[in-house]
């Protein structure tokens, strides 16, 4: 049967280097949010005009927008078939509890990697949009709002945390070991 994941890791937690491990892994369709939404800012539409002040400003949209973006993308028949690595979504317990109420979420996976950690690795390389400003933004919205997202799966024992520290190779080692115990031989 498809997995229907989510993942959760701060920004340079190493996240997109297992995400596209995860989805060739399973076959799953990744559905990137932050991905979605800077294609729809290059593009020009009405939602990327609207996502881009959020974006450059590390905050941020408003929930109904997100929910409405990621229902969408769920409705479309690729995801039936293949299942879901959802990668920047939910990042609220409203966004969390409208995703639940859509759709089946087998597991949650945090790729945990510390806050200083990131912050170093961020500031290290030296981005235009890295600015110490827009990091310490991006990772105060991170603790406020997505951290007790995290504990709302958990909550629901739904929830599966990864040391994301190490060796690519050996966290995406990791990050199977404890999905497919956790979903068992389906
Ligand atoms: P990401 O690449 O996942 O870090 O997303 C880049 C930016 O897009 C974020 O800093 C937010 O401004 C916006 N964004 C992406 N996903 C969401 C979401 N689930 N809720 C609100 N804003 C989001």
């Amino acid at each position: 049967m498809a997995a229907r994941l989510v993942i959760f890791g701060r920004q340079g937690a190493g996240k997109g280097t297992q995400c596209e491990f995860l989805t060739r892994h399973y076959g799953a369709v990744h559905i990137s949010t932050g991905d979605m939404l800077r294609a729809a800012a290059a593009s020009g539409t009405d939602l990327g005009i609207r996502a881009k002040s959020y974006m450059d400003a590390g905050q941020l949209l408003p929930d109904d927008v997100m929910v409405g973006v990621v229902q969408e993308r769920l409705d479309l028949p690729d995801v039936a078939e293949l299942g879901f690595l959802l990668d920047g979504f939910p990042r609220t317990v409203p966004q969390a509890e409208a995703l639940c109420a859509l759709v089946e979420v087998d597991l949650a996976v945090n790729l945990d990697v510390a806050e200083d950690v990131v912050r170093d690795r961020m500031l290290a390389r030296g981005r235009a949009d890295d600015t110490p400003e827009i990091i310490g933004e991006r990772l105060a919205a991170y603790a406020a709002q997505t951290v007790p997202t995290i504990a709302w799966f958990a909550q629901q024992d739904r929830l599966v945390t990864i040391d994301g520290v190490g060796e690519p190779s050996e966290v995406s080692n990791r990050l199977t070991a404890a999905i497919d115990a956790r979903l068992g031989s389906r």
